[in-house]
């Protein structure tokens, strides 16, 4: 079968791979859409952990599909189903996963990051990570479950109840998923801080209030739109020590920061005002199997045109669309691959 294999640091070529054959608890997706992560993105740029992602391999998590073969023990999904993944493989046996939360499995694994992903014609899956897609989605739709599934457990981590004021520093694809997330859970004000033009476009462009913290300052941000005191809630989603130190300037005394970006290794950073305003900083990592639930009926519910996020390509593109995406040069908010026959 065809695959988009990640070859090496900045490297990707379309190769023929083994197509996998599933096991008794397993299925075989013909995958026909999948998103392009940040994740990917920094696996494909060489900064992923190396004994996690090695190459030569298949990435791609965000997965929408149609079930071709059923193993024997297979029961509930049969051929022509069309469904998404949960991509997460937890160890089921650590603390953690004895606790219930498999999502911070000590040793979690995710498929298309630590094994052969959906950049590739097929993926075999267990049966029991599998979502039926609703009616009237399409796969490409589908696809944003995942990013929008990280929203979604991001914001119950927030404790955000309806009526709070939200501030979101970075407008990529998560922050925008964020701000969407933070409006439908009831936030009374909800305002992005992201420096790229394209991006502070496209969110104008869905009604949000997005500032340019080049051009605006704490201050003014403060006294403009968050009543003289800061937000409630931030949600950290640059990962980088300006968008943590603008975090912790901005949030209101007793303000609770999400970290969700994954922060680009040692940072530097004036945690004073951790103490003085007794901040709190809460972690928030992928999702569970309630998220994903939540982040389907979002996408149904269609509040927002999903379809202003994404650009299509087919994966037979991909070698050049992730050079664009990797060289940070796009304006490209959420690329997807697309394999139709
Ligand atoms: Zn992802
Ligand atoms: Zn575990």
């Amino acid at each position: 079968m065809k695959a988009l294999v990640w070859t090496g640091p900045n490297q990707s070529e379309i190769r023929e791979i083994e197509k996998p054959v599933p096991g008794d608890d397993e299925i075989l997706l013909k995958v026909t859409a999948t998103g392009v992560c940040g994740t990917d993105l920094t696996i494909y740029k060489g900064y992923f952990p190396p004994e996690r992602s090695v190459p030569p391999m298949a990435l791609g998590h965000e997965m929408s599909g149609i079930v071709t073969e059923t193993g024997r023990g297979v029961k509930g999904f049969s051929a022509g189903d069309r469904v998404i993944v949960d991509p997460l493989i937890s160890c089921g046996s650590c603390y953690n996963c004895a606790k219930g939360l498999r999502h911070i499995c000590k040793t979690l694994a995710l498929i298309g990051v630590d094994i052969n992903g959906s950049f590739a014609e097929y993926v075999k899956v267990k049966a029991s990570k599998l979502h039926r897609i609703p009616d009237g989605l399409s796969f490409e739709e589908a696809a944003l479950f995942e990013p929008l599934a990280v929203t979604v457990h991001a914001v119950r981590r927030s404790r955000l109840l309806a009526g709070d004021t939200v501030l979101i520093v970075g407008g990529g694809p998560i922050g925008i998923l964020l701000a969407m997330t933070a409006e439908i859970a009831g936030a009374r004000t909800v305002i992005v801080s992201e420096i790229q033009e394209s991006r502070l476009k496209l969110l104008r462009e869905y009604g949000f209030t997005a500032v340019n913290p080049l051009e605006n300052g704490n201050s003014e941000i403060i006294a403009e739109y968050f009543e003289g005191i800061g937000p409630e809630i931030v949600f950290e989603a640059t990962g980088t020590p300006q968008g943590w130190q603008a975090s912790i300037d901005l949030a209101c005394y007793r303000g609770r920061i999400i970290e969700v970006g994954v922060p680009k290794g040692k940072q530097e950073i004036d945690l004073r005002k951790g103490n003085f305003g007794e901040l709190e900083i809460i972690g928030s990592r992928v999702y569970e199997p309630v998220d994903i639930k939540t982040a389907l009926k979002y996408l149904s519910d269609r509040r927002y045109d999903w379809n202003k996020l994404i650009r299509t390509f087919p994966l037979a593109k991909g070698p050049e669309v992730l050079a664009e995406l990797g060289s940070g040069k796009t304006d490209i908010m959420k690329a997807i691959f697309t394999l139709r026959d």
